[in-house]
């Protein structure tokens, strides 16, 4: 008995599977090819997704590394020496002292927060559309923005070494001339000290006598 309602089971659960097939032959097709179909999304505003940075306007600051609550912002930067001109960022007309030798997002540890962008005082790090950067490998998940290779920043560098060995010079030299040229100051003596209160003062023991 079991051996035939088996198979009466087994064709009407075939009958029900080919009735839905049948059904949405006609029909338009709603299977997404992903990834050709990519800007299919319309994302919401203010969506949090892959980060960029400009450069040309990045001055070194720090704030973004600082807000960071994963520390996955790395930055250094080598003070620029009063012969060089970085020039100004197009937002907000700030002006460019430092030079940035290195700038990276490792977005395989960022969480999205955001944090990054809302401190940056010229706008430069921001939000992108861009949701799909899937990578075979976490290291290349670390962005690299700074636009600088290893040498020219190890030019800066040594630019700067030179600059503020030479004001070390520079300051102890003027130091030294300072203390040649001092003036003689009177020559050292001991002050006359005053006479201790004398008992035999025409004023002692001069209160009223009663
Ligand atoms: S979005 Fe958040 S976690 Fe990612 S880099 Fe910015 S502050 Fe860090
Ligand atoms: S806050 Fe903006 S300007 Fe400052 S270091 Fe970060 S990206 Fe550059």
């Amino acid at each position: 008995m079991g051996y035939f309602s088996d198979i009466t089971r087994g064709l009407s659960t075939a009958v029900k599977g080919l009735t839905v097939v049948i059904r949405h032959l006609g029909r338009r097709k709603v299977t997404r090819q992903y990834p050709e179909p990519k800007n299919e999304y319309i994302l919401p505003e203010r969506a949090r997704n892959r980060l960029y940075v400009n450069m040309d306007d990045c001055i070194g600051c720090d704030k973004c590394a600082r807000a960071c609550p994963v520390d996955c912002i790395e930055i250094e930067t080598v003070k620029s020496i009063p012969e060089e001109d970085l020039g100004v960022t197009t937002r907000f007309a700030k002006k460019k002292s430092l030079w940035v030798t290195k700038f990276d997002i490792d977005m395989a540890k960022c969480c999205y927060c955001s944090l990054c962008v809302w401190p940056c005082p010229t706008e430069c790090i921001v939000m992108t559309e861009v949701f799909e950067f899937s990578e075979p490998k976490r290291e290349n998940l670390i962005y690299h923005y700074a636009t600088m290779d290893a040498a020219e920043a190890e030019l800066h560098r040594q630019n700067r070494a030179n600059y503020e060995a030479q004001a070390n010079v520079q300051r102890a030299k003027q130091a030294a001339d300072r203390a040649a040229n001092a003036p003689a100051g009177p020559p050292s003596s001991t002050p006359p000290s005053s006479p201790p209160p004398s008992a035999a003062s025409p004023w002692a023991n001069k209160g009223p006598k009663h």
